[in-house]
């Protein structure tokens, strides 16, 4: 089979791999579409990210789905040719944090493509996948495997409304609208929110936002000053949703969000200065959020029950061969939202 390999920065390779054998409650799965992550990016564009480096050859991907081909002994909620979304959360359900119910935290997580861990945990980006079947989620008739392979990062973003608390009725911001934002804004309005403004600096992405259900969109880039008028009374919104991690959309944030409000870090920016006085006095709690579990399942409910609509921010489709032009186009803001393979 051939798999995607990263062996450093901007060297990404199409490699032959062997098909893994099945075992007890496993199953072989012929993966069909695979999206191109903001992290898998980062291990192609940079050879990693922070403290993480790509040390060995690694095959990449986490957002991935496809059609069971064989079935390992005790598999019963499962059969050969449906298709599936595979969660690509491993947690060892042994840990403190497992026992807890904290699975995004486990101490021995071996979440897909990750190169935290060494040896690192190799990927689903291949065209056949042996996975645990109780890591596969079936998928309904009539929705397209592409759709399906969007549940990773939706349940990422379901993940972050579950830190934020209920948002019925609530007036949520969400700055940055690359694939993660607009997932937000998806998952926002699905949980019940009143009012959805969404902020970004280019007007691309910004006219997809509005297509996908926000109220009002900002280019902050041209226009920040629009954004300010919340800022009136101390605040106007009651969550935001941090998916840039741009040090910029924290303290605007901070400045438009009121009193008592929640600020949910999604994006990754790295170190960041904040004005510590308007967290204090204006009360506001922020909290990180990071990867999921059980939200994935969730995700994969609300798209087969046509709850939520994700294929507009598919942008793209490459077969595997293509892999570099498709990581390339995923890289480029003003083309692509979501870029997948084809397998
Ligand atoms: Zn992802
Ligand atoms: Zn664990």
């Amino acid at each position: 089979m051939k798999a995607v390999v990263i062996h450093a920065a901007k060297d990404l390779r199409v490699e032959e791999r062997e098909v893994e054998t099945v075992s007890a409650g496993q199953v072989e799965i012929a993966i069909e579409a695979g999206g191109i992550c903001g992290s898998d990016l980062h291990y192609y564009n940079h050879g990693g990210f922070g403290t993480v480096r790509v040390r060995e050859p690694m095959i990449l991907g986490h957002e991935v789905a496809g059609t069971v081909k064989a079935l390992g002994t005790g598999v019963s909620h499962l059969a050969v040719g449906d298709r599936v979304a595979v969660s690509p959360s491993r947690p060892c359900n042994a840990c403190e944090y497992c026992l807890r119910g904290e699975q995004n935290h486990c101490l021995n997580m071996r979440f897909y493509g990750s190169a935290m861990p060494m040896p690192h945990i190799q990927g689903a980006f291949r065209q056949r996948l042996v996975a645990e079947a109780w890591q596969c989620h079936k998928v309904a008739n009539g929705v397209s495997i592409n759709e399906a392979a969007m549940a990773e990062p939706f349940a990422v973003t379901l993940h972050a409304v579950n830190r934020a608390g209920p948002l019925l009725g609530k007036r949520v911001l969400v700055t940055g609208c690359g694939p993660i934002g607009a997932l937000a804004i998806i998952a926002a309005r699905a949980h019940g929110a009143r009012e959805v403004v969404a902020t970004d600096v280019m007007d691309t992405v910004l006219g997809k936002a509005l297509e996908i259900g926000a109220d009002r969109v900002i280019n902050v880039a041209n226009n920040p000053e629009e954004l300010s008028t919340y800022s009136a009374n101390k605040g106007y919104f009651d969550v935001q949703f941090e998916a840039s991690g741009n040090e910029r959309a924290v303290r605007s944030g901070l400045e438009v969000l009121r009193p008592r409000s929640t600020l949910v870090q999604l994006g990754l920016g790295g170190d960041v200065s904040i004005p510590q006085n308007m967290v204090v006095a204006k009360e506001i709690e922020m909290k990180g959020t990071f990867r999921f579990h059980e939200e994935f399942g969730l995700a994969v409910d609300l798209i087969n029950q046509r709850r939520v609509d994700l294929k507009p921010l598919l942008t793209g489709t490459y077969p595997i061969e293509d892999a570099v032009r498709a990581f390339e186009a995923a890289g480029d803001r003003t083309k692509s939202m979501k870029v997948q393979l084809a397998f």
